[in-house]
C-alpha cells in the first residue's frame, strides 16, 4: 500500500515536471498564436486610421491584401473634391495620392475643366471592404465619377446624397448623349496617359465611345479595359510601386492593339446574352483574418494594439 502511494506520488511529480518543461519550452520557442477567425472585412473595416508612421508598402493582391503607411486624401484640393466622406475610404499609398493630385491639376490646367469627383479609394490599412468592392485593398485603386466636378464647393450633405449619373443607355448599350460629353472623354484620356497607371476599368459602352472618337493617337486606349458595371464611375488601378516587394502585379495589358476590335465585340455579346439561371451554390465561405497574407495579419494586429493603447490613454 505504502509503495503504491509512493509510486503514485512519483508519477504525479514526473507529470508536473513534464508539464512545466513543456510550458517553458513553448514560451521559449514562441507558441503559435491561435488563428484569427474573425471575418476579415469586419476587422479591417473597423480600423479608423493607420498607426504611426510606417514606410508605405502595398502588400498582396489588389483583391487580397492591405497597405501600410497609407495617407489620407484631403477632401478638397486644386481640381478635386472627394465624395461620400462618411465612408472613410479616402486612404491610399502615397503614389495614388500623388497621381490623383497630378491628374486633377492637369485636367484643370491642360484640359480646361473644373476638376474631378473622387469616389472610393481604400481603407486606412486597406484590406477587404464591408461592401461594394472586391479590390481596393492595397491602396492603389480609386474610383472617379464620370460626372465632372462643379465649380462650387459641395457641402458634406451634397457629397453624401448626390447620385452619380449613369452614362450608359442600358437598352441600347451605348453612351447616353445626355450624360456622356467631351469633358468625360478628355478625362479618361488624361487619366490613362501616365506611366504609373496599370488599367482603367469602364463599361464596354464607354470604351466603345472612346474608340469611336480617339482619332489617330490610340496607344492610351490599351489601358482602358471594359468590365462589368462601371457605368456611373470608372476605376483607376496603379502599378505596384517601388519599395513594395510583396505587391502582386497583374499581367500587363496586351502590348499591341487598342482593344477596340474583337475583344470589345465579345463584351457586347456577353452583355446581350440572356442571363443564365444562377447555379445553386452553397454560400461562399467568408474570408477570415487568418486567410489574409501574414504581413496583413501582423499590420492589423499592430494597428488594433495601437488603437487600444490610444483609447486607454484617452480614458484616463
Ligand atoms: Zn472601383
Amino acid at each position: 500500500m505504502a509503495a503504491s502511494v509512493k509510486y503514485r506520488l512519483l508519477a504525479l511529480a514526473v507529470l508536473v515536471a513534464c508539464l512545466g518543461m513543456a510550458s517553458t519550452r513553448s514560451i521559449a520557442q514562441g507558441a503559435a498564436p491561435a488563428a484569427d477567425t474573425r471575418e476579415a472585412k469586419k476587422a479591417f473595416g473597423a480600423i479608423k486610421q493607420p498607426s504611426g508612421e510606417q514606410p508605405p508598402r502595398a502588400i498582396g493582391q489588389y483583391d487580397h491584401g492591405c497597405v501600410a503607411g497609407a495617407v489620407k486624401f484631403p477632401a478638397n484640393g486644386p481640381g478635386w473634391q472627394v465624395m461620400r466622406l462618411s465612408r472613410n475610404r479616402v486612404w491610399g499609398h502615397p503614389v495614388l495620392l500623388a497621381y490623383l493630385g497630378k491628374l486633377a491639376g492637369d485636367y484643370q490646367r491642360l484640359d480646361r475643366e473644373p476638376g474631378i469627383l473622387v469616389g472610393d479609394m481604400g481603407q486606412p490599412i486597406g484590406g477587404p471592404l464591408l461592401g461594394g468592392h472586391a479590390s481596393h485593398q492595397i491602396g492603389l485603386d480609386a474610383d472617379l465619377w464620370y460626372l465632372p466636378m462643379p465649380s462650387r464647393e459641395l457641402s458634406i450633405e451634397d457629397r453624401e446624397n448626390a447620385s452619380a449619373p449613369n452614362v450608359v443607355n442600358a437598352a441600347t448599350l451605348t453612351a447616353d448623349k445626355a450624360q456622356w460629353k467631351l469633358a468625360q472623354a478628355k478625362l479618361l484620356r488624361r487619366a490613362a496617359s501616365y506611366p504609373e497607371v496599370a488599367r482603367i476599368f469602364v463599361h464596354p459602352a464607354v470604351k466603345k465611345a472612346l474608340c469611336d472618337t480617339a482619332g489617330t493617337n490610340r496607344t492610351w486606349l490599351r489601358k482602358i479595359r471594359p468590365w462589368f458595371k462601371h457605368d456611373d464611375h470608372f476605376h483607376i488601378r496603379l502599378n505596384c510601386p517601388e519599395g513594395s516587394a510583396s505587391c502582386a502585379a497583374q499581367a500587363p495589358v496586351p502590348a499591341d492593339g487598342d482593344g477596340c476590335g474583337k475583344e470589345l465585340d465579345d463584351w457586347f455579346q456577353k452583355l446581350r446574352a440572356k442571363p443564365k439561371p444562377a447555379p445553386q451554390l452553397p454560400p461562399a465561405k467568408p474570408m477570415l483574418v487568418s486567410d489574409m497574407p501574414a504581413e496583413c495579419q501582423a499590420l492589423l494586429a499592430a494597428t488594433e494594439q495601437a488603437e487600444r493603447i490610444k483609447a486607454a490613454a484617452s480614458d484616463r
